[in-house]
């Protein structure tokens, strides 16, 4: 592991990489975020009046309040009341709407606690929320509801006893929340301190951030990253192909070095349609990410509106399967609580093309 002090200055480091963004521009756009419904709208040039059949009119809501980086809005089409990055982050009436079966915790989590800020649900890994807190708020997150101040690590260091015990611990998960929310310095002591954990071989970083935020990326990220002994591995969070412009393929080839898979989530009016999939893998694999997860939506209260039935996910899941290399088709899943592993949705001939 390089030692945090023999890093290079920013400054240098931006000159070697010649990345179109300065070591601190991630901070200012973090600061910066939209948080105002009508601001956004006025950005992306759409009346507020355009929603109200069936997608439900937009809200200003106060627990998940509207969060939305700049970087990302330039993504948005103008004047297109049914963008599929709007609607990712738009909070809308449906929201509120209460629906049986959809829980606060539908996962469980609260379960599969095994210490402050660490859940253990599957056999050989362990995931650390290493933050509280995120860039973007998405409308249909399954941890929108999730007790962050009762876990969050940002303030202290997460007590990675339970860790260093446990020496069936194999993979060291870190999400949050997003762990690059993380100073890069915050990171690497939490980093540091996992490289000292004989039985961790792998460590897996769950972010959306260098897709919300594609200037987090920075010289500075990659040599923390690159810092660790074990085998790195990123998962990134894109669920559309026009989530991917210039700039993320700039950021995303800094980080060639490491292992780079892609998990999405499956959202009616979004992402179910399957050239928009398809288009998705190719662009993903273009710039070096592999598909990793296709997710069926969890029944989280306040996100109905975004499932798709599942015979017709596995309908689209089989037409992908045809368009494209096995390589590129993600695993459809499904998360069942108590699982010894996430679920895969297969069309059992039946119930396709529902
Ligand atoms: C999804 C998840 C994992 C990782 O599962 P993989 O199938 O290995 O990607 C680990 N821990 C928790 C709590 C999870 O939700
Ligand atoms: S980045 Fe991930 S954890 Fe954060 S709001 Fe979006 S889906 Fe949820």
């Amino acid at each position: 592991m390089i030692p945090v002090t023999t890093l290079s200055t920013n400054a240098v480091e931006d000159q070697r990489t010649s990345l179109p963004w300065g070591a601190q521009k991630w901070r200012r756009e973090l600061l910066d975020a939209v948080t105002n419904v009508g601001e956004l709208l006025r950005l992306v040039d759409v009346d507020p009046k355009a929603f109200e059949a069936g997608f439900g009119g937009p809200r200003q809501p106060a627990d998940f309040p509207l969060r939305v980086p700049r970087p990302y809005i330039d993504r948005m089409r103008r004047r297109d009341p049914r963008d599929p990055l709007l609607r990712q982050v738009l909070p809308t009436s449906h929201e509120t709407d209460t629906v049986p079966g959809y829980a606060f915790d539908p996962l469980d989590e609260a379960h599969a606690v095994l210490d402050s800020g660490i859940l253990r649900k599957y056999r050989g890994r362990a995931l650390v929320i290493a933050a509280g807190a995120c860039a973007v708020h998405c409308r249909y997150c399954f941890r929108r509801h999730f007790p962050y101040a009762q876990h969050r690590q940002d303030s202290g260091f997460p007590s990675l006893d339970a860790l260093r015990k446990d020496e069936t611990i194999r993979e060291v998960i870190l999400s949050g929340g997003d762990p690059l929310m993380l100073t890069d310095g915050h990171l690497a002591r939490l980093l540091g301190a996992l490289a000292r954990i004989d039985h961790v071989a792998r460590i897996r970083v769950h972010t959306r951030l260098p897709v919300v935020i594609p200037q987090r990326v920075t010289p500075a990220l990659v040599d923390t990253l690159a810092s660790v002994p074990q085998r790195l591995v990123l998962v990134l969070h894109f669920n559309h192909p026009n989530e991917i412009d210039e700039t993320c393929v700039t950021a995303l080839a800094q980080l060639d070095a490491f292992t780079l898979l892609n998990q999405s989530v499956l959202l009616s009016g979004i992402n179910d349609d399957v050239a928009a999939l398809a288009e998705l893998s190719e662009r993903l694999f273009e710039a070096g990410v592999m598909p990793y997860y296709l997710h069926m939506p969890d029944a989280v209260a306040g996100t109905h509106h975004f499932d798709v039935p599942e015979a017709r996910a596995a309908a689209l899941h089989r037409e992908l399967m045809a368009r494209l290399p096995g390589y590129l088709v993600p695993r459809l899943v499904r998360e069942v609580p108590g699982g010894a592993a996430k679920e895969l949705v297969i069309a059992d001939g039946a119930n396709v093309g529902a």
